[in-house]
């Protein structure tokens, strides 16, 4: 099979049928055979109805469908694992991804060699109060995960070898950064692609404004995980080194303080009345206990079933 196409959806009944009439035309132009996963995560406007007719007439729609509201990126999970063209388009239902893309970007990633091709909504038609933060929002994950090339980490509409779906884990609302995870995962010829963009046709967006407070919560996360996923030690350890440095010198001053005027047989003052002492308390206990979460940190991930998990390309030679 050529091409899966992998639809989220939340109460989208109205685009449904005409999204997938479109699909089918692109298909057939192309000569493409292909799949159309629909996965409904828990819609309540009767959206499950119009994918179950649409089967009826179209065998190449497959549909799975939530129980209740998980999210896009449990969705994306779930239509990952079913899909099985060798190269898998994940595209909004609203309609304002347009299903035209599709060639190009099986072309990028057959012929050219991508592992991952990301849309970029160059000219979006989105209000302001949600254009205006994206830009904010890319430029920080564009220097986080060191891709640098793309301009929309976000765009719905995606291409990916087979591989890389196969391979990499969405969870979460990490959606957001599936081009960092294909990098995570090594692969890393990920390109762009303009793609042209619509106003949303019917219903409104699912996100509110907190895609932003969650974006980059999501974002220290994932870099964290990247960085010191397998070592949090490395992380905490350094850190609470130097909280305890800056103890240790604190208390050096503090000592060397008292110990001076005593043996000067001056009159001399309480530690408590030194602002060095507190210091020294306080880095003293934030440094152990930055060396406690470091030790819980390396129990965790020694526990942990992807402590071991890496990404084989091949093997030469070997049983299995
Ligand atoms: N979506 C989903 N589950 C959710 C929220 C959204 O499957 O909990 C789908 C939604 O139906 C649409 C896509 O994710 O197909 C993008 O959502 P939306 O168009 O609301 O986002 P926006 O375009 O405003 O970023
Ligand atoms: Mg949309």
């Amino acid at each position: 099979m050529d091409v899966s196409v992998v639809i989220p959806l939340y109460n989208e009944a109205e685009s449904l049928p005409e999204l997938h009439a479109w699909i089918k035309q692109v298909m057939n132009t192309n000569h493409f055979t292909y799949e159309v996963i629909f996965v409904d995560d828990g819609s309540n406007d009767g959206s499950w109805q119009v994918i179950e007719d649409l089967q009826q007439a179209n065998t190449e729609v497959k549909g799975i469908k939530f129980r209740r509201n998980y999210g896009k990126s449990p969705a994306l999970f779930c239509g990952f694992k079913a899909a099985q063209g060798e190269v898998v388009i994940t595209m909004d239902a609203d309609l304002q991804d347009s299903p035209d893309e599709i060639p190009a970007l099986y072309k990028m990633i057959r012929e050219e060699g991508y592992d991952l091709v990301s849309g970029w909504k160059k000219k979006r038609y989105d209000p302001l109060s949600k254009t205006l933060p994206t830009k904010l929002f890319n430029a920080t994950a564009r220097a986080a995960s060191g891709i640098h090339n793309l301009h929309d980490f976000n765009c719905g509409l995606k291409a990916y070898r087979k591989d890389v779906v196969k391979n990499i884990e969405v969870y979460g609302e990490m959606h957001r950064y599936i081009p960092w995870l294909a990098k995570n995962a090594g692969f890393t010829k990920i390109g762009e692609k303009v793609v042209q963009h619509q106003a949303r046709k019917y219903g409104k967006t699912k996100f509110g404004l907190n895609r932003f407070i969650n974006g980059y919560l999501d974002l220290l996360t994932l870099w964290f995980l990247s960085t010191f996923g397998v070592q949090p030690m490395h992380l905490f350890g350094t850190l609470g080194s130097l909280m305890f440095l800056i103890g240790l010198i604190s208390v050096m001053i503090v000592g060397g303080h008292k110990l001076y005027y005593i043996l000067n047989n001056l009159p001399h003052r309480l530690v408590t009345d030194s602002p060095y002492f507190y210091l020294a308390l306080t880095s003293m206990i934030i440094g152990t206990q930055l060396f406690v979460a470091g030790f819980l940190g390396e129990l965790i991930s020694r526990n942990s079933e992807e402590r071991n998990k890496y990404q084989i390309q091949r093997t030469l030679n070997l049983d299995d």
